[in-house]
């Protein structure tokens, strides 16, 4: 019995009547679909309410489709051979449309009868005064919706290679007809009665019936609900399961003293009193690296909520303990201004500190590879190389990763499965991610927030403008410059553009030194295309007040630290992202003085632009920003996502299913405290869904 399920959805979708070689070749090759069990997980993406009917008063210029009752008239072929295109009329007692061809109509021409009612079917453009619609969907009308459908007929995704065969949603339809009848005697629970029962959930072969032919709209919910909470709960309690299983394996270092680093940098160094939430989280790690487990450990917090010296005093706990530590960023940019700030800050501690990053030079390299092996360079700066080079340390107890969500659970797992007692690692994220995906993200790490700003800092006011109101925002930089403050002018640069935005900001700054001339004014520029020496002079200026403007591209996105500069003009604000934009926003506001964000903008703006923008004046709030970013552009389309790999969902969006998903991770973790190992008798089925959906995955081999 077992077996011949298995065998009926892993049979090759190849030999589903209607695939064939060629299609079972493309549905791999666009789809990643191979299986009957593959195909059956292609789910809709929408439905088409089939037993509605609009009229032609009725249309709007967004319906996606409408389904129209009435005659058809004036059927008339246009073109020079009169080849080209064919239209007809269409009305009811409300109006009419016209329908429109522009291939495959010859043999439709003489199929219509003015005298017989129609069901029409497509999509309505607004055209004129009226609307058209093209190739529409046309049937006698037999007093029911079209032959075939039922009331909610299912939309699946298509490529348009997939079309080209014939696999546009309607030749997918198709297929599940085919696929449904066989399979869906075989389909296996995947939940356990345990979790089914309580919530009510509908049984998995019942979902997959109704997610394919929902008979109407309730059946079709119950069906979503129950295959986006499975797919949530595997996700968390895969993750949930990583936590677990290193609590209870991994040996952690312990860091039993606080020192003389620790204590000569708080009493001495640190020129102001930490914020609440800063003790909080350093309390935590602490907590942590006393455990005698390996520390996982998420740090987030708002830009300037003061991250770096948390990281920093931490390093000072594995120094006071005889350990090393290290910082990795992604980028040698941000390495090397990691590794200027933590200089600084330990400027009076004799603490050895070293930079190594793709661009150090061979001899600097060994040495500094040399003085890892014995211990003498106490922390290390550099980019993820680090890790990967198999650099040798004589005692490495903390990692501090800088990450900006571009690393995934296994990348991180990397990191201590190559020494016998791991170090402790502290990931840090420069911007605030939403917590449902932090929770997917980051679900198998503890998270600590920093969700408090250092004393004194006002509130950068936000404020966006037009391009036609340049004059009043050169009056507005003007005056504060004279207050003696600093201002920065932001240009995008886009790869794909790159050479009209590079003359936008050269035209730019050419107009901001007519407008500021010297030598009353001094101007700076910085590009990412410019020489670093050039750069570093350029920014050392601006650093020590010489200059009072900075007209720069994004390179100072994750920049310097200029506490008097507290105007941020951002030019083409509506070509940001959001997290971008707030990312420089951070860049002013650093000191006691009220600060200013400028977003300039064309006048036509599209919807998402101008939410965007608003979203910026009206919030100050990281993560309320990076919620509405998610909401805005998809979880797919945010950075590092896409390659992490664990949010291939196939229905859930933990953008509109956050319910659910914290819903599924609060039973995957009452799951796991019932049955931490999987091992009772009535879980088998998620064990062996588990090792389905992650067989490849480093959980299960480290494990075996
Ligand atoms: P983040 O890395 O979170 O963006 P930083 O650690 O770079 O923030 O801190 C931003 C600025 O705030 C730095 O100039 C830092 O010295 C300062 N700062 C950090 N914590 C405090 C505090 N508790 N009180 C006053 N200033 C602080
Ligand atoms: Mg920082």
């Amino acid at each position: 019995m077992n077996r011949e399920r298995t065998h009926i959805l892993d049979t090759p979708v190849e030999f589903l009547k209607g695939v064939g070689p060629k299609r079972a070749e493309l549905l791999r090759r666009e789809l990643g679909i191979s299986s009957f069990g593959d195909l059956l997980e292609f789910y809709p993406f929408r439905y088409v309410d089939r037993s509605k009917y609009y009229t032609v008063s009725q249309i709007r210029g967004d319906m996606p489709y409408v389904q129209l009752r009435g005659r058809i008239s004036g059927i008339t072929l246009h073109g020079k051979p009169r080849t080209s295109r064919m239209t007809a009329t269409f009305s009811d007692d409300t109006g009419s449309i016209d329908l429109v061809w522009f291939r495959g109509f010859k043999w439709l021409k003489d199929k219509f009868r003015e005298d017989k009612e129609y069901v029409v079917f497509g999509k309505p453009v607004p055209f004129g005064r009226s609307y058209n619609i093209a190739h529409p969907e046309i049937e006698p009308y037999e007093g029911k919706a079209m032959a075939g459908t039922t009331g909610l007929q299912p939309v699946y995704n298509s490529t348009e290679k997939l079309k080209s065969k014939g696999l546009d949603s309607r030749g997918t339809g198709k297929l599940m007809k085919n696929l449904l009848p066989l399979v869906s005697e075989h389909i296996p629970e995947t939940l356990p009665k345990g979790i089914t029962g309580p919530l009510k959930l509908v049984d998995r072969q019942e979902a997959m019936q109704s997610i394919h032919f929902p008979s109407d709209n309730a059946m079709l919910q119950k069906a979503r609900a129950r295959l986006k909470f499975e797919e949530l709960f595997y996700l968390q309690l895969n993750l949930m399961r990583h936590r677990l299983l290193r609590r209870e394996k991994s040996h952690g270092l312990v860091f039993s003293k606080i020192g003389d680093c620790f204590n000569g940098f708080y009493q001495e160094s640190l020129s102001f009193e930490l914020t609440k939430a800063q003790k909080r989280v350093l309390k935590e790690i602490r907590r942590d690296t006393l455990s005698g487990k390996q520390m996982n450990r998420l740090l987030q917090g708002d830009v300037g909520s003061g991250k770096t010296v948390v990281a920093v005093m931490s390093m000072l706990m594995a120094l006071d303990n005889g350990f090393q530590a290290s910082i990795m960023a992604p980028t040698e940019i941000l390495a090397f201004q990691h590794f200027e700030s933590v200089s600084s800050m330990l400027k009076d501690s004799g603490v050895e500190i070293a930079l190594l990053t793709g661009s150090t030079k061979p001899a600097d390299r060994k040495r500094i590879l040399d003085c890892l092996k014995n211990g003498s360079i106490q922390i290390i700066i550099g980019t993820h190389a680090l890790i990967e080079d198999m650099v040798l340390f004589e005692r490495l107890g903390l990692v501090v990763i800088d990450e900006q969500h571009r690393f995934g659970v296994a990348q991180r797992a990397k990191l201590w499965s190559k020494s016998h007692t791991p170090p402790h690692v502290l990931v840090m994220t420069a911007t605030p991610i939403p917590r449902t995906l932090a929770m997917t993200l980051y679900g198998d790490l503890d998270v600590s927030v920093i969700d408090e700003l250092p004393p004194g800092r006002k509130p950068v006011k936000t404020i966006h403008q037009y391009d036609s109101n340049r004059l009043k925002v050169f009056g507005f930089m003007r005056k504060q410059i004279e207050e003696g403050r600093q201002v920065y002018v932001v240009y995008p640069l886009i790869q794909e553009s790159e050479k009209l935005d590079l003359k936008d900001l050269t035209d730019g700054y050419e107009s901001i030194v007519r407008e500021f001339p010297p030598p009353r004014y001094n101007v700076s520029i910085v590009h990412g295309k410019m020489k670093p020496a050039d750069k570093d002079y350029e920014m050392q200026r601006f650093l020590r007040g010489e200059t009072n403007i900075m007209v720069a591209t994004t390179v100072i996105e994750v920049g310097i630290d200029v506490p008097n500069a507290s105007v941020m003009v951002i030019e083409s604000a509506e070509r940001f992202g959001l997290s971008q934009l707030h990312q420089l926003r951070g860049r002013v506001g650093r000191g006691s003085e009220q600060s200013y964000c400028i977003l300039m903008s064309k006048y036509e703006l599209s919807a998402d632009a101008r939410k965007r923008l608003e979203v910026m004046v009206q919030s100050n709030d990281g993560f309320r920003i990076a919620e509405t970013d998610l909401r805005l552009r998809g979880p797919g389309d945010i950075q590092g996502t896409r390659q992490s790999g664990i949010l291939d969902l196939k229905i859930a969006d933990i953008a509109q299913d956050s319910q659910i998903l914290k819903f599924a991770r609060a039973q995957a973790r009452d799951f796991l405290e019932d049955d931490p190992h999987i091992e009772k008798p009535e879980n088998r089925v998620v064990r062996k869904r588990l090792r389905e959906l992650f067989r490849d995955k480093l959980f299960w081999s480290r494990i075996s």
